[in-house]
């Protein structure tokens, strides 16, 4: 398969599973920096195939500012590593800081959350993400956009997951705007 003008193969398919607590200077709030995030995703040998829409969530860890989240569907010809490695250069082209303490605030964060050829681990990334499985502003987005993509160390669909984990869910929903 190829996508439209850029004439690369297709191999690959991924839910990446976005974040942003923190205004970025030339896009402003977060929810406006998921968007942008998005547009610079595609110019990073991605094709973008379905959007959710943006949630707010509260932060977990020490983080106090409430999170814009979403989820994303990308096609590309870009194997997990590389795809990684591209993730992080439109992070850090948002002016995330990569040192310090995990789960700061931060301007975007972009999760590798599901791959189309399975599981993959080494010492830099592991797919599915390990944690995807207990968060709901990862879950919640991405079941409006691929419902029946299965888990492949569970065999759950993502719609399952999130009724799984919505019927025991104990966090308090976001203050209002
Ligand atoms: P969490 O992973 O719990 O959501 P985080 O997103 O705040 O926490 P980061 O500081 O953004 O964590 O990333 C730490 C490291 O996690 C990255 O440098 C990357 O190598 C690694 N990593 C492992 N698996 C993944 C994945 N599936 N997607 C993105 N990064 C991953
Ligand atoms: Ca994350
Ligand atoms: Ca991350």
């Amino acid at each position: 398969m190829r996508a439209p003008g850029r004439g690369y193969l297709i191999l690959h398919r991924y839910l990446i599973a976005l974040g942003s607590n923190q205004r970025h200077p030339g896009h402003g709030a977060p929810s406006a920096i998921l968007w942008a995030a998005l547009d610079e995703i595609g110019r990073h040998g991605c094709r973008i195939d379905a959007v959710s829409p943006t949630m707010r969530s509260r932060p977990i860890g020490p983080s106090q500012r409430v999170y814009s989240n979403s989820a994303a569907l990308v096609s590309t010809d870009l194997a997990p590593r590389a795809l990684l490695g591209e993730l992080q250069a439109v992070e850090n082209s948002f002016g995330r800081k990569r040192q310090g303490q995990r789960w700061r605030s931060r301007t975007l964060d972009l999760d590798i959350v599901l791959w189309s050829g399975g599981c993959w681990s080494d010492e830099q990334l592991t797919v599915p993400h390990t944690e995807f499985r207990k968060r709901d502003f990862v879950l919640g987005p991405a079941a409006g956009i691929v419902p029946d993509w299965r888990d492949p160390i569970t065999g759950l669909t993502i719609r399952q997951l999130y009724h799984r984990l919505a019927k025991g869910l104990t966090r308090p929903p976001p203050p209002p705007r």
